[in-house]
């Protein structure tokens, strides 16, 4: 049952203001609301609870273990930490207790794979086709490409051009994204890719290919770490240690699921009927959904239709357990995830997600673990997508397997396990106008207190993963109580010459990109119901192009990589 943390279900008895300090309310237990929690319990401020649908926490970064003892996560998690706070609450929640994995990823097509990142390794492609990519790609960075030139791209599609040119864009990049955003191209801004994108090395690409060189993107510098037992989502449980249950008198209430929140009246309905008020409401709920469906009292039509524009995709993470090969042989090989841009498979990832720790499977020895994603979209829909066939999904994926050549022929009969669940929200889609649907909707609920962050609510793919997300909790929480900006969320477009580095994160002037908008030192005040101004979404050229980053630690690498390559260290 949903309760106030102070016990009370009565609106006007929990009414803050009546005491010192404000009541928070935070829905969602994910990096967000977890990392939102941390914060203020480590502030000493107590007036807090926490609220999720789900009988646990930790959100997408949940990790299951199955009927048959194996361990998965909502997709293959890998952690690159840009936070030494974020490094920190890792280091004493989970002490010593984890694996230092080396970062081994590979593309698989034209039935070989061809190491990572794509750009550097053509050579291991047919010889007509690493032809086709280095011709596009020599084209492009001179010029001579179907786009003349990043800055003048429209979308994403046309920056992908542009950027890789016709070959690398035809065999890799378009259908590559494709399978992972589930929406053209085309649909999406080219802003979100920032620092994420490659500076195509025109010479080394030559260079690779002429003497047949290998330049693979992993070695001692790129390692990650993960979770010893329990997975990704070990990590995430563990915060119940410092937030506490609410049967127990602390802040984190499970199986309540927000049904409807009253602007005007400041309270949250629930799904069993309790209500609970709030001062501040920090939301990590879907950000379309929120404003759509749960906002009650006057919520102009322009906020709901603005929000109803954002797009996003859904995914299956299918995960295989398999007795392995040869008994005693455990994982067959050494590889952390694969991409797979074409269509004889589903999944445009599989994670060998029983390489990150020898405790994701009943036995390391005897057993392994493939974790695919499969993505879903109107634009993309999946085998039984009318009746969401689960059955058909994994069947897919496990044929897949064996035309990507995981699995060999007979091996299905190897498969001890198959799990799935389904993201219903997995990929919060850039599209072209998201800037502008959020410039209007996320000043407007803030002037009303109610501060949505995460991954989809803020809904920037660029700062979507647990390190930034469990950072946008803290770092509201540093701004509504000590009025220090939020800098991950603050981010201002801006577009390069070459528009390779389009966005920047900084801390920008106006409300909802992180920037304090309360008077110094005034802490949490009720909103004054002013609409804020408004987000700017910055594309003017700027000299010099952009320095900043987000977090405060150098980027290890990218640690979710849908664009599909990616800078190598060194
Ligand atoms: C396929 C995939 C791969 C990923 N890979 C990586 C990776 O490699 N590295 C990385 O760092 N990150 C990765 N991430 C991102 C990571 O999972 C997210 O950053 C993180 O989980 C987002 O945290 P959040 O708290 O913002 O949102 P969520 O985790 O979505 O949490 C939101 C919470 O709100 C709750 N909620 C929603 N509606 C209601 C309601 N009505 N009432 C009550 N509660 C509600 C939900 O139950 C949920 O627990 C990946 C995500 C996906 C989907």
């Amino acid at each position: 049952m949903a309760q106030s943390s102070n016990g009370s279900k009565n609106p006007s008895a929990a009414r803050s203001g009546t005491g010192a300090e404000p009541r928070i309310v935070i829905i969602g237990a994910g990096p967000t609301g977890l990392g939102a929690g941390y914060r203020l319990k480590e502030l000493g401020y107590t007036n807090f609870a926490i609220f999720d649908r789900h009988p646990y926490i930790g959100g997408l970064a949940h990790s299951f273990v199955d009927p048959r003892g194996f361990t998965w996560d909502i997709g293959g998690h890998v952690m690159f930490s840009h936070y030494t706070y974020y490094d920190a609450c890792f280091d004493r929640l989970m002490g010593d207790e984890f694996t230092l994995n080396n970062r081994e990823s590979w593309v698989r097509m034209f039935d070989r794979w061809v190491p990572y990142p794509f750009q550097n390794n053509i050579r291991y492609l047919p010889a007509p086709v690493a032809y086709e990519c280095l011709s596009g790609l020599i084209k492009a960075q001179t010029g001579r490409g179907k786009v003349a030139s990043a800055a003048a791209a429209a979308n994403f599609g046309e920056f992908i051009d542009a950027v890789f040119g016709e070959g690398i864009a035809r065999h890799f990049m378009r259908p590559y994204n494709f399978k992972v955003w589930a929406h053209e191209p085309e649909m999406m801004n080219k802003h979100w890719i920032g620092e994420r994108v490659a500076v195509i090395d025109i010479d080394r690409a030559l260079k690779n290919v002429m003497l047949g060189s290998d330049d693979f993107g992993w070695g001692p510098n790129n390692q990650f770490k993960f979770p010893l037992r329990g997975g990704t989502g070990e990590f995430y449980a563990r915060f119940d240690r410092v937030l506490g249950h609410a049967k127990d008198g602390g802040h984190l209430h499970l199986n309540a699921r927000v049904e409807s929140i009253d602007v005007d009246a400041k309270a949250v309905r629930f799904a069993d009927g309790s209500v609970e008020p709030y001062d501040v409401l920090i939301s990590a709920m879907p950000l379309d959904v929120l404003t759509r469906e749960v906002l009650r009292g006057g919520v102009p039509d322009e906020i709901r239709r603005a929000a109803s524009r954002l797009l996003h995709s859904s995914g299956y993470m299918v995960g295989i357990g398999l007795r392995s090969r040869a008994p005693g042989a455990g994982t067959p090989d050494t590889k952390s995830w694969m991409y797979f841009p074409e269509a004889n498979c589903p999944f445009y990832r599989v994670t060998y997600l029983s390489n990150y720790s020898p405790h994701m499977t009943p036995d390391k020895d005897n057993y392994y673990s493939l974790l695919c994603e499969v993505s879903e979209s109107a634009y993309k829909p999946t085998p039984g997508r009318e009746g969401r066939d689960v059955d058909a999904v994994v069947e897919a994926c496990v044929t897949g397997l064996e035309n990507a050549g995981l699995l060999e022929p007979g091996e299905r009969a190897n498969i001890v396990s198959r799990w799935c669940y389904y993201a219903d929200y997995s990929y919060p889609t850039p599209s072209v106008d998201r800037d502008d649907v959020l410039s209007t909707v996320v000043p407007w609920l803030e002037a009303r207190d109610i501060y949505s962050r995460g991954r989809f609510g803020m809904w920037k793919y660029e700062v979507s993963n647990t390190d930034h997300t469990l950072m946008q909790g803290v770092e509201l929480v540093n701004r509504l109580l000590l009025d220090e900006p939020e800098t991950t969320i603050g981010m201002v477009y801006s577009s390069t010459q070459d528009g390779r580095q389009a966005a920047t994160h900084e801390r920008s002037a106006v409300a909802g990109s992180g920037e304090k908008r309360r008077p110094a030192g005034a802490g949490i005040l009720p909103g004054t119901g002013d609409v804020g101004p408004r987000i700017v979404v910055r594309t003017a050229a700027r000299p010099g192009g952009a320095t900043s980053r987000v977090g405060d630690v150098e980027e290890a690498d990218i640690a979710e990589e849908e664009l599909g390559v990616t800078r190598p260290r060194g």
